[in-house]
């Protein structure tokens, strides 16, 4: 199995997908949620595949057609060239077609999961029925069916499992049925358990990697969104999502509104109380901050040290102030003690500013503004709320 560098676990928040890595899958499935993300992760990496491997199939069980027509006679051809036709092919189209059109997308894996019974039964029946009226036709194909199923078809383990159980069942019960040579039946029996034991074991642990890489994929890029000691999404996430949704503000016509909050006399904290103690207010403060933007296109970051933003998009205007009194009074109310304040505990100035967006200006101006009415706030005194002027066109 893949080892995961604890440092990484250490970093991440608690999110299922650490609990999983933690946890482990060794029966290759997540709780439910999770499981819904890893199949949409899954059948996303693998339509291209799957897609060239059923243009491949579709060839190959056209040239076994032409093969059975030259090289079995016409009493046995007829047999398996109609079950090739008739069954294999068709279940191929489908899969094809699940794969081309974007509304039956979601239902591929089924379609591959029955296409690939279709194949595994359709197979064991092109020997049945050869075998029926005393025709001996090369049984391997069988095994390549059975490697094909568990390593190439995209297919989770647990279907492919599935696919190849049913399919060596039926392979046992035919070769009772039909082979009348008991030595040809166990060495085939044999093979065919043996393709069933090697297949399984690899299909096995490449979904477990694939699994890994999904977790540590997510794991990644979380660590790369947030801030380490906040955990509030930091200044590069703070940024990309400030542009997408000044460009969404723009298309709806909405309004989109920054505070920027900065921790006063913070360096006589630290100072005081020292660096750690400053940490953890500096993490209690962002747990208040964090509460005040929970629609799903607001967001909260750490500007940088001790330095905070707010994000809401499609505020109501008159109410700015107050929201900025709000996250302010939040602060007041942790009640955290700094002997170096007027106050006697730890406040923050905040400034808050809102804009329309229009084409051709872009969201940084709106954090400048943000950043000015932050100032004056510092300049009149600290440990208080301005709200720059807003755009006339709001109020
Ligand atoms: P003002 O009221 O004008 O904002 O004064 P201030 O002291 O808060 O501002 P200044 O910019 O002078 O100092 C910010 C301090 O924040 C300096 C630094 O020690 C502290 N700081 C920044 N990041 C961290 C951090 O991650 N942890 C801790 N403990 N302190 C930090
Ligand atoms: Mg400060
Ligand atoms: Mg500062």
């Amino acid at each position: 199995m893949l080892k995961i560098d604890p440092e990484l676990l250490n970093n991440a928040s608690l999110s299922p997908h650490r609990r999983a890595l933690e946890q482990g899958y060794r029966w290759l499935r997540f709780d439910d949620e999770l499981e819904q993300q890893f199949r949409a992760f899954y059948l996303q990496g693998h339509v291209a595949r799957v897609r060239l491997v059923t243009y491949m199939c579709i060839v190959l069980f056209l040239l076994f057609v032409i093969l059975d027509l030259a090289t079995l006679p016409a009493y046995v051809s007829a047999r398996t060239v109609s079950i090739r036709l008739a069954l294999i092919i068709p279940s191929l189209i489908v899969v094809l077609l699940a794969s081309y059109r974007a509304v039956w997308r979601a239902h591929l894996g089924t379609a591959v999961f029955a296409a690939a019974l279709v194949i595994g039964l359709s197979t064991v029946a092109v020997i049945g029925s050869a075998l029926a009226v005393g025709y001996q036709i090369p049984y391997e194909g069988i095994l390549l069916v059975a490697l094909f199923v568990y390593l190439i078809a995209g297919l989770t383990w647990r279907r492919a499992l599935l696919v190849n159980v049913v399919t060596l069942c039926a392979f046992v019960i035919m070769e009772f049925w039909l082979q009348t040579d008991p030595r040809a039946r166990l060495y085939q029996i044999v093979f065919m358990c043996a393709a069933n034991g090697v297949g399984a074991y690899g299909a096995y642990f490449l979904e477990h990697s694939i699994r890994t890489t999904f977790l540590v994929n997510t794991l990644l890029h979380e660590l790369a969104a947030l801030d380490g000691l906040t955990g509030l999404s930091n200044r590069r996430t703070l940024n990309i999502h400030l542009e997408r949704i000044w460009r969404q503000a723009l298309r709806d016509r909405q309004a989109v509104a920054i505070a920027m909050i900065d921790i006063d006399y913070f360096k006589r904290y630290n100072d005081r109380y020292g660096h750690a103690p400053g940490d953890a207010a500096l993490k209690a403060v962002a747990d208040v901050i964090a509460a005040q933007a929970r629609r799903p296109l607001d967001l909260t970051a750490r500007y940088g040290g001790e330095e905070f933003a707010v994000v809401w998009y499609d505020p109501v205007p008159g109410e700015l102030r107050a929201m900025g009194e709000a996250l302010a009074a939040a602060v007041a109310a942790l009640r955290i003690a700094h002997l170096d304040s007027e106050l006697g505990s730890l406040s923050v100035s905040v400034g808050v500013t809102i804009g329309l967006p229009c084409a051709g200006d872009n969201a940084a101006a709106l954090l400048r503004a943000a950043d000015q009415a932050l100032y004056q706030a510092k300049r009149q005194g600290r440990n208080r709320v301005v709200v720059s002027e807003p755009v006339p066109a709001l109020v």
